[in-house]
């Protein structure tokens, strides 16, 4: 992560408790990123605020470090839900609060999503949470049964706000913001921010914070980059095309998530190719997972095309 270490304040001087300045020490990061400097404090500070960031720039602990700094551990209810648009972005979410709070005892995140049994889910809310991370429809299902009660939540995060929007969750999204108390603090993240996500925004945030944070893209000169648009579909035919048409002695792709990588791998390797799945677990930003292959691996007629 880059940083300009002269113009940002230490994570020490940001008014972060204790404990958490501890579990920043253990996991090693030395200053805050960007866009933690600009929303650590408008978070602690009670205030809304609307985060144009992507994935990569720290915007998890963003949210999560001023969070968890205002946490009431002693009330084990929920204080904070986390709206995120996939099941692998939410538990991704909770584990980064549950590595943030490791010095924080007693402490206890959830992290909620469709597919997984109600069973163990409601035992976990009955015994008490402090913080709920969840895809929309299943945080929604919760509390429709009652088995999640938001009456005491001060904070909700909608993390990656535009993605909801894409996966068709945005009604979900606008319910849950009709449940939840009036007296709240709402942080609304998203990459883009298209009509759908402001109107949300305008509606429900209250005289928000504006952070903008652009991930610094540079370009090696040497690298010539030439794109190829299909539908979602054809991405592996037209992958396999570009294999059998260019001439390479090795090949990353990135792609965007873990599941997605490993079934590419799978998928290229049924079709011959040598491919093994290379997943990040925290230096890198979590969506670059790299995919490497092999020419000299490649089928003899593959070779020949
Ligand atoms: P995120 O944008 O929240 O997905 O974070 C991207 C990656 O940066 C994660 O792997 C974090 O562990 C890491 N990270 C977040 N904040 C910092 C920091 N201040 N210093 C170093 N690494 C960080």
């Amino acid at each position: 992560m880059t940083n300009n270490t002269t113009m940002q304040p230490a994570f020490h001087e940001l008014n972060l408790i204790p404990e958490v300045l501890e579990a920043l020490d253990t996991v090693g990061y030395e200053s805050p990123s960007p866009i933690q400097a600009q929303t650590i404090p408008h978070i602690l500070n009670g205030k809304d605020v609307l985060g144009q960031a992507q994935t990569g720039t720290g915007k998890t602990a963003a949210f999560a470090l001023p969070i968890l700094s205002k946490i009431n551990i002693k009330q084990l209810q929920p204080q904070v839900l986390v709206l995120a648009p996939t099941r692998e972005l939410a538990l991704q979410v909770a584990e980064a609060f549950q590595k943030y709070a490791s010095h924080l005892k007693g402490f206890h995140v959830l992290p909620i999503y469709g597919g997984q049994e109600y069973g163990s889910q409601i035992r976990q809310l009955k015994r008490g949470v402090h913080v709920v991370v969840g895809t929309p429809g299943r945080v929604m299902d919760h509390m429709r049964k009652g088995t999640l009660k938001l009456g005491t939540l001060k904070t909700l995060v909608l993390d990656e706000a535009d993605e909801m929007l894409r996966m068709g969750f945005i009604d979900d999204v606008e319910w849950v913001l009709e449940q939840i108390p009036e007296k709240r603090q709402i942080a609304l993240f998203s990459a883009t921010m298209p009509t759908a996500i402001r109107r949300i925004a305008e509606k429900y945030l209250h005289q928000p914070e504006h952070v903008t944070i652009k991930l610094k893209t540079t370009t090696a000169e040497t690298i010539r980059q030439r794109f190829w648009m299909v539908s979602g579909v054809h991405k592996l035919d037209a992958l396999t095309r570009i294999l059998e048409g260019e001439a390479f002695e090795s090949i990353i792709i990135f792609v965007r998530t873990k599941t997605a990588t490993i079934e590419l791998a799978e998928k290229l390797e049924a079709r011959g190719y040598a491919a093994a799945a290379l997943i990040t677990t925290g230096a890198l930003p979590d969506t670059l997972v790299q995919m490497g292959l092999k020419e000299r691996d490649l089928a003899p007629k593959r070779l020949r095309s």
